[in-house]
């Protein structure tokens, strides 16, 4: 009888120790899509440039399969156009 209590204490503390950090992860993904999705209202994302700023020469923006298609941003979810622009631009280096 002691033993089983003991297995089902053991199983339960290896089923916490490999699901726990798994979920913690799992939530910190949700949580960090939730901030990128609200992240394109708050930088005051916009589908044009703003002067001679645009996403395409953002540090953060990373290009789509060519100069003119859609991107990513490290900041913002979503399709970026290189034309874009938001107020976290940064300039990257020539
Ligand atoms: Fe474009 Fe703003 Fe992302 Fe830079 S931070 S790539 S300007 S959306």
């Amino acid at each position: 009888m002691k033993n089983s209590s003991m297995d089902v204490t053991r199983r339960g503390a290896l089923v916490q120790l490999l699901v726990l950090p798994a979920l913690a992860g799992m939530l910190a993904v949700g949580a960090t899509a939730v901030a990128r999705a609200d992240a394109r209202v708050d930088l005051k994302y916009q589908s044009t440039p703003k002067g001679d700023q645009k996403c395409s020469g953002c540090v953060l923006f990373a290009p789509g399969k060519t100069p003119k298609d859609d991107g990513t941003c490290k900041i913002i979810a979503g399709d970026i156009s290189p034309n874009g622009w938001c107020t976290a631009f940064a300039k990257a280096p020539n």
